[in-house]
Order: C-alpha cells, then structure tokens, then sequence
C-alpha cells in the first residue's frame, strides 16, 4: 500500500494543543492544497481522539474527482478509516454523518452503536499500523492519506509503513512552551529525498520515506508468476512461484514442490540461493501469492523463513485465501519491520494458475 501522511505545524513545530477548541494551523491555500491531494488516494484516516475534538468531516470536495470515483463504480467520498482502543465514538460525529463514503473503524470490541453507520473490523490491542494496512489492502485499498493525529502518525512512522510525509509549518504562527503543546518531533533520516513547496505562507515539504520500486517489483513478481505455471496442479497446494533477488543482484527462482513435494516455491528459491552461497540479509523475495504463516506439511513456515534469513522487502500479487489455513503472512512480515509490496494488478494470473483450486 502507498501511504502518505499529512501534518501541519506551527512554526515552533506544535501540531496541537489540550485546548478544547480546534486548533488551525493550515491557512486556506494549503487547506485547498491538502483537498487536492486527497483526490489521488482511496482512503482517508483520522484517529478517534481528533474526530472526538475536531470532528472533521474527511470528505471529498473535488466534484470532478467525486463524479470520477462514481463512475468508477465507487462510493463518491473516499472510503473513511479511524481506529480507536476504547470504542468512544458518537454516531453523530460528522465522520459517520456526512459524505457517501464507506466508514471502517478499527477497534478491539464489538460497537452496536455503530451498526449501520461503519464497519467495525476487530483487531487485538495494540492496534498496529501493519494490521491496518493489511486489514484495508484486503478490502480493496491501495492509496492511504493520513491526516493525523499525533499517536497515529507516530504510529505508522515508528513501523516503517509510510511512503510519503508531507508536513505544512505555518512560519508566522507560535504556540511558545505550556498548555499541552503537542510537538511533531519526526525528523527523517539525512539524504531522504525532499521536495519544497509554498502555498499561500505555509511552507511545505514533502519526504519520499520509501523509494519508488513499482517497476522492479512488478518485473520480478511477473518472473515469479511465470514460475507458478511450471507447477503440477494438485489438490492440496497452490501453484505458487519465487524469485529471491539478492542485495548484489543475484537472482534465484523457483516454484511449488520443484525439487520435493512438501517443498513451497520461496523455500525452493532459498534452497537455491543457499547453494549458491548467496547472501540474503536485506535481499528481495517476490511470491506469486502471500508467503505462508502455518504448514502442515514442514515445522517452518515460509514467513518464518524469510524473517531467519533476513529479507528487506517481500512482494507478492494475491492474499492467500483462507482455503487451507487463515494466512498471517504480510501481517506478521509487516509486523517484524519488512517492507511489504502488493499488487492486485497481477492476482487474476495467480487466481487462472489456481483455477484447479476454485473449481
Ligand atoms: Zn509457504
């Protein structure tokens, strides 16, 4: 999933006070700008704390966009996410009553309150940024604008899953120290890529946290597509294929039950990179379906063993479906700190390579 996460500060870096009036930093040109850049994702999240204070209504102002979206066959706002520990949301707040949007709360219990006004997806505490974007790529999102508050963006930042920062310091405002001052404090590692820009006094920069692989990854995830249909269909496997690209380029592919039929297609890549004295920590593994979380048929999981070796990035272009066990894979990959890529413009080859499974 693309993230980007959108802040604004005061001059002296506050993002936020206690006050129990909204707090506004941004000035209208940059409020249009954060509008427009809203156009470009599928889904738009705010923690439970700021629509509890702020009450934002996260829609979609951009007509065209919205009209866009419709005819697209999609909801005409952008799909509303807040997650919250204590389950403390009015159904009146405007994130619930405004807009034509799907809503999705995350949140460890069961909120009837809610029934009919969002989707409460449950997930264990503490809530993590990984499952979140996990629990939302599955449900068809692909691009998520974070716009706050403080505990989320630190959040997503502190797991490593964002892609851009955008963060607007309004240069002429000062909050000085005192009143619960609530200080953006992330500063990204020396040499992030940056550009700047100004809408009306804001000045505003934007970090590329994550490098751009789209294309890299896609070429060796088609390469590990390929592999898969050298596979023997049977009934009690996906036909899967691996490629493992190793830190100085190396490349090793293989597929399912290639040298052993209790054998997965990454295990069999990793066989081969092995073999070959290939180093693997920091290197790339591209699956055509998630990597596996539970086996029946060997003690460790392909997961596991991709965490073992110390892989930097994992891609792959299908969630496993919850045919033969309920697949963790991404999540926990995710969870352990390894940058994780899908791409769903791949899945129907996957899905024709498994046809023998949905038949
Ligand atoms: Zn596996």
């Amino acid at each position: 999933m693309f993230v980007t996460l959108s802040v604004a500060t005061t001059a002296d870096g506050c993002m936020d006070d206690t006050a129990s009036e909204r707090l506004l930093i941004s000035t209208p040109e940059d409020l249009a700008e954060v509008y427009r850049l809203r156009t470009g994702y599928d889904a738009i999240l705010a923690g439970a704390e700021t629509l509890r204070r702020d009450d934002p209504s996260l829609l979609l102002r951009d007509e065209t966009a919205r009209r866009q979206r419709a005819a697209r066959g999609l909801r005409p706002d952008l799909t509303k996410v807040t997650l919250t520990g204590s389950g403390r949301l009015d159904p009146a707040l405007r994130f619930f009553t405004t807009g034509d949007a799907d809503r999705y709360v995350f949140c460890p219990r069961e909120l009837p309150e809610l029934a009919g006004a969002a989707t409460v997806i449950p997930v264990p505490v503490p809530i993590s940024a990984s499952r979140i974007v996990t629990e939302l790529e599955k449900r068809g999102i692909g691009r998520l604008f974070v716009e706050g508050g403080a505990q989320v963006l630190d959040m997503f930042l502190r797991e490593g899953v964002v892609d851009t920062l955008r963060v607007a310091v309004n240069p002429t405002m000062r909050l000085g120290e005192g009143r619960g001052r609530v200080h953006f404090a992330f500063e990204p590692p020396e040499g992030t890529p940056c550009t700047y820009e100004k809408f009306g006094d804001m000045e505003t920069r934007t970090w590329r946290l994550r490098p751009d692989t789209r294309t890299d990854d896609l070429r060796f995830l088609r390469m590990a597509v390929s592999e898969s249909l050298k596979c023997k269909p049977s009934a009690t496997s996906y036909c899967v294929g691996a490629v493992v690209v190793t830190p100085d380029g190396r490349i090793f592919r293989g597929y399912t039950h290639e040298t052993s039929p209790t054998h997965h297609a990454e295990q069999e890549a990793i066989a081969k990179a092995e073999a070959a004295g290939a180093s693997l920590r920091g290197a790339s593994i591209y699956s055509s379906m998630e990597p596996c979380s539970t086996r029946a048929s060997e003690p460790e999981s392909c997961t596991a063993m991709i965490l073992r070796h110390g892989f930097a990035h994992v891609a792959f272009a299908l969630y496993e479906p919850d045919r033969f066990a309920a697949c963790q894979g991404a999540l926990m990959l995710r969870e352990a700190g390894v940058r994780v890529q899908y791409y769903p413009e791949l899945a129907d080859q996957v899905r024709r390579a498994n046809a023998h499974l949905w038949r």
